[in-house]
């Protein structure tokens, strides 16, 4: 059995590494998992990252989250590139185990876990993310100024999309595999509204076309079988997102999504000693600065928690 840490973080994204920053300045001396495969989260699997503040002419996702993990380790962070595969955060002494079986003990745990989005499991999807397939149109939106985007869902977030990418774009074209949209009336109204926005009922996509970057899509009816080609450089997923919050169902309070819940505007969870930020408790924003300072939040929380234990 470890020593009692003061505090765990679990999750390397903008959250868990700005929460590791924060907490190894305040001498916490803060363990942080990081994850097996992917280590740095989200920003790890993009390109440009323009909207970050301090970065004038951009950086890289994975740039960025380098200067992230060095910031952190070098006030003395501990990082494990690991998974957390079981949490006991119901008492005053919460328990962390790892892939190798070895129980980790701390008096606070941070939840930097993040969000998934959902994919549609199609051969190219990954190779051109960040090469015209996106899942953020705030984050993307401005790199496809003038040219002809398709937008993939039929909910909120879709429309919501849909409708801002219709600022830059020459075209937006909605796929959606029913004939009716699950979006707000509101957001529909908006999207039907819009000269730039025009729908493809009962569809989805059933290829996606492009040498290191996107230039079109198959679609598919899904009542008829016939498929149609659609020339389009981008490609905007909006299907939804799954935070990465199985490990603690049944100890920490869920939404009906879902995410997290905390004592907003702190990063308290339902259970004393354990806090949340970043994607894994935002439905709204998901951005890596929002994800950030959220982990910012958490790690001061954190902080003054255990000051008042001792
Ligand atoms: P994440 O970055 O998702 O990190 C979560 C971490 O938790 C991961 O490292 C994962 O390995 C780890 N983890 C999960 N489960 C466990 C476990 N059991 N044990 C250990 N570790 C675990 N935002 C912007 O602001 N600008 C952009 O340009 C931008 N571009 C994007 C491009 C893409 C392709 C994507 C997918 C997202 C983009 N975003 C962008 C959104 C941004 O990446 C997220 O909002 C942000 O990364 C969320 O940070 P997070 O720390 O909450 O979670």
């Amino acid at each position: 059995m470890s020593d009692v840490r003061n505090v765990i973080i679990i999750g390397s994204g903008p959250a868990g590494y700005t929460a590791a920053l924060y907490t190894a300045r305040a001498s916490l001396k803060p363990l942080v998992f990081e994850g097996a495969v992917t280590a740095g989260g989200a920003l790890m699997n993009t390109t440009d990252v323009e909207n970050f503040p301090g970065f004038r002419d951009g950086i890289m996702g994975p740039d960025l989250m380098d200067n992230m993990r060095a910031q952190a380790e070098r006030f003395g962070a501990e990082l494990i590139p690991d998974d957390v595969v079981a949490v006991d955060l119901s008492e005053e002494i919460k328990t962390v185990t790892d892939s190798a079986g070895t129980v980790h003990r701390a008096k606070a745990v941070i939840v930097t876990t993040g969000s998934q989005h959902r994919k549609l499991g199609l051969p190219r999807e990954d190779e051109l993310s960040g090469r015209g397939v996106s899942w953020c149109a705030t984050c993307d939106g401005f790199f496809f100024k003038d040219q002809d985007i398709a937008v993939i869902g039929g909910g909120d977030t879709a429309m919501e999309e849909a409708t801002f990418l219709s600022r830059f774009a020459k075209s937006v074209t909605v796929v959606h595999r029913r004939d009716t949209l699950r979006a707000s009336k509101a957001m529909q109204e908006r999207a039907f509204a819009d000269p730039k926005i025009s729908f493809v009922w009962d569809s989805e996509i059933a290829e996606i076309h492009g040498e290191g970057k996107l230039s079109g899509l198959t679609l598919r009816n899904v009542k008829t079988g016939e498929t149609s080609e659609l020339p389009v450089t981008g490609l905007f997923i909006a299907i939804g997102h799954d935070p990465r919050t199985e490990l603690f169902k049944g100890q920490l309070e869920l939404d009906d999504e879902g995410y997290l819940k905390v004592d907003a505007p702190s990063t308290r969870t339902n259970l004393t000693g354990v806090f949340a930020a970043g994607d894994v408790v935002d439905h709204t924003y998901r951005q890596a600065i929002t994800a950030a300072g959220t982990g910012c939040s958490a790690a001061l929380d954190a902080e003054r928690f255990l000051a008042h234990l001792s």
